[in-house]
């Protein structure tokens, strides 16, 4: 089971600033770029993947060996394909721990973005080195409980595939079935044509982690 470590992770602070709109005392420069320098270290980048083949699939789920996958998202997305990669990554807990221990609420607020930011970093260098490794294009992903088609509850099977590396990289799942560290994602990665974001999908407004636009007509095609 393939583990990716030292993973870099190059997030420059006027990016930090920009993404985060962080208010003006942030915005001082000097001071920020210090901030960032000093926390960039705590993060531990680390993830596991496998290579999966479909053994089965239908329009209500897929499934991957002897695990079933229920969901018509991902049916759909992976109808074409033979293929997945199944994920966990993490950024590890020290940044979390460090956010916890902060009594300022706006520098938890500046650590949480942070590491939301770290994540999806590493997000992208997972897929772009699985895409390396594998000969493949373009990398989509959906995770467990983005979607009321593919709920929380689906964590189970997934970790009970990686169940292996998920202790190598050091996170778990809860009984509440949330991943510590809470910097953590996982889900399935699928080659794609088209990159597929579930956001399209979904219509919750005001949601700061929105990657895409809703999509009112995509989702009746999905018929969910
Ligand atoms: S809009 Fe927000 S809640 Fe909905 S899928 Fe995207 S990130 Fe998740």
């Amino acid at each position: 089971m393939p583990v990716i470590e030292n993973i870099p992770i190059r997030m420059k602070p006027a990016d930090i600033r920009k993404k985060m709109r962080l208010p003006e005392k942030y915005a001082e420069r000097g001071e920020f770029d210090r901030f960032v320098a000093e926390v960039l270290p705590l993060l531990q980048p680390r993830a596991v993947y496998e290579l999966e083949e479909i053994t089965h699939k239908n329009d209500l789920g897929i499934q991957v060996g002897r695990i079933l996958f229920n969901s018509r998202v991902l049916a759909r997305n992976v109808r074409d394909a033979e293929r997945v990669f199944p994920f966990i990554l993490t950024i590890g807990d020290r940044l979390e721990k460090k956010a916890a221990e902060e009594d300022d609420l706006l520098c938890q607020y500046v650590l949480e973005g942070i590491g939301d930011l770290a994540l999806h970093a590493v997000d992208r260098y997972v897929k772009e080195t699985v895409c390396r490794m594998h000969g493949i294009t373009r990398l989509s992903s959906m995770s467990p409980g983005s979607l009321s088609d593919w709920p929380i509850e689906e964590q189970k099977p997934l970790f009970s595939l990686l169940k292996q590396g998920s202790g190598v990289i050091g996170v778990r799942l809860t009984d509440n079935l949330l991943m510590l560290p809470r910097k953590s994602l996982s889900g399935i990665y699928f080659s794609t044509k088209r990159e597929f974001f579930s956001c399209r999908l979904c219509p919750r407004e005001n949601c700061p982690g929105r990657l895409a636009p809703y999509d009112d007509e995509l989702k009746k095609s999905y018929r969910i």
